[in-house]
């Protein structure tokens, strides 16, 4: 495994591996088993898997958790070894954001609600490293996990508008034993909020129950995984919305298309999101 932090050397190393596709697993590192489940599945891609490892501080507010969020760069290069990946681009803030740097990229609409609503420059920020390590990389395919969901369409959305020739993959969550989503800021969470963090999973879970059963009511399959959520003090719900799963517009009436329910929840300074798509059949009336 080649490890880079240049731009003209990884370059100068995919040159010749062109001729077969580059898959591309974009990180901001603190690797877990919902990481390297993406790294894995790029194999199924192409011959050449490309990670990158690049806490982005351009996607993080003011008020945010930037300066604390987990870092652990010898673990992870072991981690991208272990699962076969190819190369990892490892640039510094500097080499992704050098002085006079100007360009920004965001994407209307679907930056808008959900996560966009409490971290307004957040999307704008992914928007533009992730278009950058395109242009980097130049893969032919790029995986992103459906934790983030709403980065997911965004993402495919960039890529549509901007004629990026590359396919988006979207990588089912990968969860602990109890249900929490994994992510690199669990780690932050004290031993009653990391109890208390399994309310989204298990709120999303019983929201799925009803929906199977025939529950439509988008107000009403909300208000179940908020009644699991509010059932602990410790977090504090930022969003529970059920939006249509393409476009992410709101849902009025009965849930009659694909649709995902979204939830935010901030436990202290870190903040979890947790997701679930329910998917027909969406004709069957209420149980
Ligand atoms: P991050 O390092 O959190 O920016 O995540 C890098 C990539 O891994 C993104 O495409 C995430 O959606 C994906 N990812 C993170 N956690 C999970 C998970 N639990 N299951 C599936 N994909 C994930």
């Amino acid at each position: 495994m080649q490890v880079f932090e240049r731009v003209p050397e990884l370059r100068a190393f995919l040159s010749p591996l062109r001729a077969g596709r580059v898959v591309f697993v974009p990180t901001m590192g603190f690797l877990h088993e919902g990481h390297l489940a993406l790294m894995r599945r790029a194999r199924d891609h192409g011959a050449t898997v490309v990670s990158s490892i690049f806490v982005n501080p351009a996607q993080f507010g003011p008020n945010e958790d930037l300066s604390r969020y987990p870092r652990d760069l010898e673990g992870d290069l072991r981690k991208c070894k272990d699962s076969a990946v190819d190369a990892v681009f490892l640039p510094s803030v500097e080499v992704m954001y050098p002085a006079g740097h100007h360009t920004t990229i965001s994407v209307g609409e679907l930056s808008v609600p959900l996560c966009g609503r409490s971290r307004p420059i957040h999307f704008a920020g992914v928007c533009t490293v992730v278009a950058k390590l395109f242009n980097i990389v130049g893969c032919d395919v790029a995986i992103f996990g459906e934790k983030d969901f709403q980065q997911l369409a965004v993402i495919r959305q960039m890529v549509k508008d901007l004629d990026y020739p590359l396919e988006v993959v979207g990588h089912p969550i990968v969860r602990e034993p109890d249900g929490l989503a994994m992510s690199s800021r669990n780690v932050n969470l004290t031993p009653r909020q990391r109890a208390a963090s399994t309310s989204l999973s298990r709120g999303l879970a019983a929201a799925r129950e009803a929906f199977e059963r025939g529950e439509r009511e988008p107000r009403l399959l909300e208000s179940i995984v908020r009644h699991v959520v509010s059932s602990q003090p410790e977090g504090e719900v930022d969003y529970i919305e059920l939006r249509d799963a393409t476009d992410l517009s709101a849902l009025d009436g009965p849930v009659s298309r694909s649709a995902v329910l979204a939830v935010a929840v901030r436990f202290g300074g870190t903040r979890l999101i947790d997701n679930t798509v329910l998917v027909g059949p969406l004709s069957r009336s209420r149980a």
